[in-house]
């Protein structure tokens, strides 16, 4: 994807503040954070979102979700962390390359469902 913004990050066209890479996966900081720790973990390969993952992601997936943790821990997160998926208008999703968001810090972090 040549005009992806994340995809440009993971061929290192455009700078980022990375805290993780290999061979399929980037995590780096959010340009914008909501948090003292706010990092976003891709995948290399081009995905749109969550919405557009296929059977032959499975396992792709599963190491982000256990590279979310073990970097969130490693990021200052020992007592618990957010993790928020995005997915297309609905989800507000604004980069359309799959990214989790990883959030904390030391205090709790405000309530995001609120029930009517
Ligand atoms: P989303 O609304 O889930 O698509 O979130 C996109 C996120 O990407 C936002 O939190 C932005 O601050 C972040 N972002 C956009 N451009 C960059 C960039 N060049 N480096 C790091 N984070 C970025
Ligand atoms: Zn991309």
């Amino acid at each position: 994807m040549d005009n992806c913004i994340f995809c440009k990050i993971a061929r290192r066209e455009i700078p980022s503040n990375k805290i993780y890479e290999d061979e399929e996966i980037i995590a780096f900081n959010d340009i914008n954070p909501v948090a003292p720790v706010h990092f976003l973990l891709i995948p290399k390969l081009h995905i749109d979102s969550l919405a557009d993952v296929q059977d032959n992601h499975q396992i792709l997936l599963g190491k982000m979700l256990l590279l979310a943790q073990k970097l969130a821990k490693e990021q200052g997160c020992e007592d618990g962390f957010r993790t928020i998926i995005n997915t297309g208008r609905v989800g507000g999703q604004e980069v359309l390359h799959l990214h989790f968001h990883i959030i904390g810090g030391r205090e709790r972090l405000p309530g995001m469902i609120h029930h009517g």
